[in-house]
């Protein structure tokens, strides 16, 4: 291991360790890997399932798909959610829809194309062996989802219907109106529901896990406080699985729910989970603008809506007419301008980008000049309104709601928010971190998008991984168990339990002077200055040592009211601001080495001469997998690196 010293951190911010490798994904033709992997992985037969225990952190769609699948395969399942029930994880937000490569449209699609797309829109930074599997498994989702009674919205003849999203000329979007995510989670909820009134699974609603156990090298349990009476419980297991989501309120202001948090992964990460990509943030190109500084979230309008709206600013930044007034000499449609192969459905790093390009140029529309129209006025023309209102019907309403303003009428405005996070634990080909037994699933690992996810890939990769990946994998691990029984008694989990009780008390007797969320905002502020849209290496240092300094504020001038022994939600936040403080940090370092711009990572030193995204594939053809390295030491960095036998790696073009 070296201590690496150059011009990217001068100040020696990270250390180099060896490079790793995924020796889970056979080589030999692609198609035939899956199938190969899980023809080789070992087998638990059914009547050693029922013997076999397995812990899952979360119960959006990955969670509760793989604990539908692992419980209704004979496993002893526990899982656990922060939210009242399992049904409101955020994957119920999810509006516009999911992916699968059934060439129902006839239009050229196939699971190739699919993985083809999706390599690039990720911009070469993700594996194929991966991706292609994904591609594979979309077409199961659908047909599984279907049997479920999820109610996907269907063409007059009865064939399920399909939209287009970003970064692909096919359509093979399946959707539910806007309330994709919801339909979808209400089928794998009453799936899971299934197997808790079969006796194999059993949830714990309102419980929250604050450390991993790891016992003798493997992943056993874990440390949970029960969020309403705060006790603190341990539970242990043969594997455990985190399917806890992303991180992307690091940035205090996102599109995800207010309760979506790191804890789960970096309290993993601490244990020694590598954590990969850090820095992969995905900016939505189209949510509801920010409109003050009361705002504690945002709200994202579906990509959905990009088939039909027409994105547009004003030609000249002087003309401050209202939209319905500027005739169509003076507006650029900017998108289908430069893209013209794309128009409107470029992905969505390139469209948040030329956003935020066309509003630095001063002809932003809305207060501060911070946004752009999406504009129906031509579809409503050309398919009246009542169809767009079949379409579109419920974001439309929830636009108006939100800014007084009716979308029928004068144009949407959006502006560009975080939305998604590319990066998680480190996984290997079959969901494994390298924690042996720990397996990370859906938002919370990093595996399949690479640089920038496609829109509708996110649930497909949730549900391909509990559906289908894990329950055909985690059998290779579990095959050697049970393994030797281990209680409270076990050093790794006594360490556990003191480390999450002495946090406790410890957030509860600084008694500072600042509130938890005021410290949240100020985290949130420096990640968006700095690590957002566009990265410099003197921002990304600048933040490196605003966030050190928050940090230590926080841990000493902090004000937690309340006992643990209630309802305390000022607690609970605390300890997943701690947790954002520090991957923030690593989210910094992470950006700061990756001296190259992919995907939704954007350094402002390295982009071609229009101004796209200029990679470095001789330097930075790699998963940058970080290491914890100890209280106050430097993470350090483990390189994977990322081979193409199928996929060419050349500039994206979507011109
Ligand atoms: C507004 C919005 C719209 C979207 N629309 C789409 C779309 O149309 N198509 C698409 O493909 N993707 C979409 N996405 C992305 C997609 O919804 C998410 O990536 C996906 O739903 C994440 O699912 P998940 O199961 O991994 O995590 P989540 O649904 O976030 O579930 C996390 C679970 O983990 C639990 N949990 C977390 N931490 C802990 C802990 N410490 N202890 C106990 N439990 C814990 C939570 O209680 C929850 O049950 C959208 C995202 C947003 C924000």
């Amino acid at each position: 291991m070296s201590d690496v010293i150059n011009s990217v951190d001068a100040d020696s911010v990270y250390l180099e360790g060896e490079d790793i490798a995924d020796t889970k994904a056979p080589a030999g033709p692609i198609e035939k890997r899956w199938d190969e992997r899980r023809f080789n992985a070992k087998l638990v037969n059914p009547a050693n399932r029922r013997k076999l225990s397995v812990i899952i952190i979360g119960t959006g769609l990955a969670g509760a798909s793989a604990a539908a699948t692992l419980g209704e395969a004979g496993y002893q399942v526990t899982s656990f959610c922060y939210q009242d029930s399992p049904r409101r994880a955020h994957s119920i937000a999810a509006q516009g829809g999911i992916n699968a490569a059934k060439n129902y449209r006839n239009d050229g699609d196939s699971i190739y194309r699919l993985f083809y797309d999706t390599v690039k829109g990720g911009d070469f930074r993700a594996r194929e062996s991966n991706v292609y599997r994904l591609a594979q498994a979309s077409v199961e989702i659908i047909d599984q989802c279907v049997a479920q009674g999820v109610p996907f919205a269907r063409e007059y003849g009865g064939l399920l219907d399909n939209r287009s999203f970003g970064g692909v000329q096919v359509s093979r979007t399946f959707y539910a109106r806007g309330q994709t995510g919801q339909q979808l989670l209400i089928g794998a909820y009453q799936a899971l529901e299934r197997q808790i009134a079969a006796g194999t699974v059993k949830m714990h609603t309102r419980h929250e896990m604050l450390e991993l156990i790891v016992a003798d090298g493997k992943a056993r349990g874990v440390v949970i406080r029960d969020m309403v009476s705060g006790e603190i419980e341990t539970h242990y297991a043969d594997a455990v699985v985190l399917a806890s989501g992303g991180y992307g309120n690091v940035f205090f202001l996102s599109t995800n729910a207010m309760g979506c948090n790191v804890t789960a992964t970096w309290r993993a990460h601490r244990k020694g989970a590598y954590f990969a990509n850090p820095c992969y943030t995905q900016i939505h190109p189209t949510c509801i603008p920010v409109s003050g500084e009361y705002q504690s979230k945002l709200t994202l309008m579906s990509e959905s809506l990009r088939n039909d709206g027409r994105i547009w600013v004003p030609k000249s930044g002087e003309d401050k007419r209202p939209a319905p007034d500027i005739p169509e000499a003076d507006r650029d449609y900017y998108l289908e301008r430069i893209y013209p192969a794309f128009g409107n459905l470029v992905p969505r790093d390139i469209a948040s980008r030329a956003a935020k390009n066309v509003c630095d140029e001063g002809r932003g529309v809305g207060p501060g000049g911070l946004g752009v129209y999406l504009d129906f006025a031509d579809a409503i023309a050309r398919l009246g309104r009542k169809a767009v209102e079949a379409k579109y019907g419920n974001l439309f309403d929830m636009y108006a709601q939100i800014t007084g303003e009716n979308p029928y009428e004068t144009p949407m405005r959006i502006y560009p928010a975080v939305h998604y996070t590319m990066g998680g634990l480190w996984v290997d080909y079959d969901l494994q971190s390298s924690i042996p037994g720990l397996y990370v699933t859906g938002e919370a690992n990093f595996s399949d998008h690479g640089a920038n996810r496609l829109g509708a890939s996110a649930l497909m990769q949730g549900l391909a991984d509990g559906y289908f990946v894990l329950p055909n994998t985690i059998n290779d691990y579990l095959s050697a168990g049970p393994f030797e029984k281990i209680d409270d008694s076990h050093p790794a989990a006594a360490e556990a339990v003191a480390s999450v009780k002495g946090r406790i008390e410890k957030f509860l007797s600084i008694n500072g002077s600042r509130t938890v969320d005021s410290f949240h905002k100020e985290l949130g502020h420096i990640m968006w200055d700095y690590c957002g849209m566009e990265r410099t290496e003197e921002g990304l240092r600048k933040a490196i040592t605003r966030i050190r300094e928050l940090k230590q504020e926080f841990w000493s001038d902090v004000r937690v009211l309340g006992t643990n022994e209630e309802l305390n939600q000022a607690l609970e936040r605390a300890g997943r601001v701690a947790d954002f403080i520090e991957l923030g940090e690593l989210m910094c370092i992470d950006a700061l080495v990756r001296r190259e711009s992919c995907g939704g990572h954007f350094r402002a030193e390295s982009q071609t001469e229009d101004g796209e995204a200029l990679r470095h594939d001789d330097e930075y053809a790699h998963v940058s997998a970080w290491e914890f390295g100890g209280e106050g030491g430097k993470p350090i960095l483990h390189k994977e690196p990322l081979v193409y036998e199928y996929v060419e790696m050349k500039q994206r073009s979507y011109k």
